[in-house]
């Protein structure tokens, strides 16, 4: 049997990987959140395995709450251990201060999914051992964790003992853990309380001792029978098939890559800041489970407590849509199986049809907690949870791009109809019409959550009235070409005819906020009367705005945590004209304190498209170091996956410009400064294509592998054709764009 280590050797090539030097200092948190492992099931934080006095180690289950944490709001458990252990060198723990640290390294290798550790130190009297830990959560079969650590006594001989807590399980969680020992089986103590072992093994000069540990995790919100399939760790270790489930995982990781990268030629930060949000975001889903969702932070982090916002369908989804389908249908299922409780919240504010959460957890029912702790432990009120209502038309968003993306008419029929039809109810219900003749969507909270409550939010009322067209539009189409659905459906929703009439009236006579004259949408009703402040010179001087103004000043002046317009520009690009984007990103974009994770993103897609790239690539590097800035990075408490989602979606849809057509897909490049070619893949109605972009000469070509031909074409350029098997290419000349040309294949 191959040793672990030498089989999955640790990466050297930069671009795939990240590497934290150094043992733990005041980032500590923020690089255990970062380097992460997880695949969709469970997720754990790179803790150091022996623990630390900045540690916060952490293992989650995805959809397994604790609800006795604080009332009435689920918080996502934090699961035992599973992977602490002790090292001792001659019976004294191996210490960074005892002795000398010689290397200390954290090393997240993204094409694998494997986190490790490098450790040498050197003790008193000369004596150096070196450690190799390594830990995976598997992508192939997704109960499985494993880790290995290997001590190898470099210039002397060793007495070396690994102490191992074994995870207990619980009422809800289920671990089975198995180890391994190198040489050798080894015989090993248990403690008397039986939760710790210890193997001890004596080494001469330049040997090592190995241990795995395989743990397996199955949780009772699973079905027994899936339960069942999970394999048994001790299984795996007797059979000595570690090797080969880790070189499934590995695998697993490679297919996924294939359907993912993203190169970009010419700007490395750039490229690694899009490997490093693939890698959280092909961790964090999972295509076999519809019951669950993916909070704010991942498994990364107890952040939110492990609720799923509006980031899953507006932030992240647009990567699983083009990359892994199957993920983005188990998410939007889970939305399906939660439409109960939306329509609960809206009944129970008096409202028809379905109003989802604005935080949401495992039932689906509203849990966002009604106050928080604010600094000086003063007590913040909070109305998200009552107020941020458009998060229905976010998810019924969600579900049209899926489905026109995909094409999977039978879950637009057996489940994504449904949901446009509940939350089209919702917002007709939700309106008022008035005696101004318009319909009116008053007191609620739009995404720039600095004002609350707010009048006819241009964003809610855009989506809700977007809203209501869709859900009008799915009612016809299902009508024509699928009537035993439609019939089934109709009659489990009740639905009268008469409802799309009333949707048509009330989604016309919504206020939108529009001002012919300026091109701008008001944010709100009475956003342009507030006073004007210097949001630069916060945005510079890194104080948080809205904690310097406080609460009431804030909502007197015209200064935004995101771009509520921008945001709607970005999602409707093509209901409204270039001159309308360029005016309301002109407007808005200085008034934004991107005090949101959220807001860059968007915000960098817009000025893509407009090229407008050098500010696009400032947004770009300020969504990038949320998470990743050596100072002022803000993942401590978990990794901000809505923010990942959106650097995906600035660099496919907003500087290549993707765009779905019915027959195809659209390009428009505006590739960023430094960016010489950038080049990924793309799934669009079963066809796997590639899309590459070069700047100079300004080149798009495009090839279909698989699934059939499709038309393409340049925003404002040639139509063409890709057959299957070939590639096309387009170069914009001084005339314009020439027409596609077949290439060789
Ligand atoms: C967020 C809200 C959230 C609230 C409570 C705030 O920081 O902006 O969206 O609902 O916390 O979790
Ligand atoms: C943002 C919300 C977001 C939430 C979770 C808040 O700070 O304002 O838009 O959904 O964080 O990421």
């Amino acid at each position: 049997m191959k040793p672990l280590g030498e089989l999955i050797q640790r990466p050297s090539d930069p671009a795939w990987m990240l590497v934290e030097e150094g043992v733990p200092g005041p980032r500590e948190q923020e690089i255990e959140s970062i380097l992460a492992i997880g695949n969709g099931c469970l997720g754990s934080r790179a803790s150091l395995a022996e623990d630390g006095p900045l540690s916060r180690p952490a293992t989650f289950a995805a959809g397994v709450f604790t609800h006795d944490v604080a009332p009435g709001i689920p918080t996502i458990t934090r699961l035992p251990d599973w992977s602490h252990l002790e090292i001792l060198i001659d019976g004294e723990p191996m210490k960074f201060d005892v002795g000398r640290m010689l290397e200390h390294r954290r090393v997240l290798d993204w094409e694998r999914g494997i986190q490790w550790r490098e450790w040498r130190q050197e003790d008193a009297d000369g004596g150096v051992t070196r450690v190799v830990f390594l830990r995976l959560a598997s992508l192939a079969e997704r109960h499985l964790l494993v880790q290995s650590v290997r001590v190898t006594a470099e210039n002397r001989g060793r007495a070396i003992d690994i102490v191992a807590r074994l995870p207990r399980s619980t009422a809800r969680v289920e671990f089975d853990t198995a180890f391994q020992t190198h040489p050798d089986p080894h015989a090993h103590e248990l403690s008397e309380s039986g939760d710790e072992a210890k193997w001890s093994w004596t080494v001469a000069a330049g040997e090592s001792a190995r241990l795995d540990r395989v743990v397996s995790v199955r949780t009772t919100r699973e079905s027994a029978e899936s339960r069942s399939r999970a394999p048994l760790p001790a299984a795996i270790v007797q059979r000595g098939t570690l090797e080969s489930h880790i070189e499934e995982h590995v695998d697993t990781w490679r297919s996924r890559w294939n359907a993912a990268d993203i190169r970009i030629d010419g700007d490395e930060s750039a490229q690694r800041a899009l490997r490093f949000a693939m890698y959280h975001l092909l961790s964090a889903a999972n295509p076999d489970d519809d019951y669950v969702s993916i909070g704010a932070r991942g498994l990364t982090g107890l952040a939110y407590r492990g609720h799923a916002f509006w980031d899953t369908e507006i932030y992240m989804l647009p990567f699983y849509v083009f990359v892994d389908p199957a993920s983005a249908r188990a998410l939007l299922m889970y939305r399906y199986h939660t439409l109960d409780a939306a329509r609960r919240k809206a009944a129970g504010y008096g409202f028809k049809g379905a109003l989802y959460a604005w935080e949401s957890a495992d039932t689906g029912d509203e849990t966002t907690p009604s106050t928080v702790l604010g600094p000086n432990e003063t007590v913040i009120k909070i109305l998200t949870g009552e107020l941020e209502h458009h998060i229905s038309a976010d998810v019924a968003y969600a579900i049209w791009q899926y489905w026109r993306a995909t094409a999977d008419d039978d879950f637009m029929a057996e489940a994504g109809a449904e949901i446009l039809i509940e939350t089209a109810r919702f917002w007709e219900s939700r309106a008022r019409f008035e005696s101004d003749g318009a319909a009116h969507i008053r007191h609620v909270i739009g995404p720039d959550e600095y004002h609350e409550p707010v009048d006819d939010n241009a964003y809610t009322n855009g989506m809700a009235r977007w809203n209501l067209h869709r859900a009008a539009e799915i009612v016809a189409t299902l009508r024509q070409t699928r009537p035993d659905d439609w019939s089934r459906l109709r009659d489990h929703l009740s639905f009268e005819d008469k409802e799309v009439d009333d949707w048509w009236k009330t989604a016309e006579a919504l206020v939108t906020g529009f001002r012919a004259e300026s091109k701008l949408f008001e944010q709100f009703a009475g956003f342009f009367r507030l006073d004007e402040v210097d949001v630069a010179a916060y945005r510079q001087s890194g104080e948080a705005i809205d904690v310097a103004l406080g609460h009431d000043r804030m909502q007197r002046v015209q200064a935004v945590k995101q771009p509520d317009v921008v945001a709607l520009c970005a999602l409707l690009w093509d209901e409204f004209r270039l001159s309308i984007h360029k005016a309301n990103f002109d407007y808005y974009e200085p008034r934004t304190a991107h005090g949101s994770s959220l807001s860059p993103s968007l915000s960098a897609l817009v000025a893509a498209r407009l090229g407008r790239v050098t500010e696009a690539l400032e947004l770009f590097r300020l969504g990038a170091n949320i998470d990743l800035a050596v100072e002022n990075g803000r993942a401590e408490a978990g990794v901000h996956m809505g923010a990942l989602g959106g650097l995906w979606q600035a660099a496919i849809l907003g500087v290549a410009g993707v765009r779905l057509r019915d027959d195809g897909i659209a390009v428009d490049p505006h590739l960023l400064p430094g960016w010489s070619a950038m080049e990924f893949p793309l799934r669009w109605r079963g066809r796997r294509l590639a899309v590459r972009i070069t700047a100079e000469p300004l080149e798009v070509e495009i090839a279909v592998f698989e699934g059939g031909e499709l038309a393409v074409s340049v925003v404002d350029g040639p139509a063409g054709r890709v057959r299957q098997g070939k590639r096309v290419r387009t170069r914009r000349e001084s005339a314009g764009w020439t027409t596609w040309r077949e290439e060789a294949a």
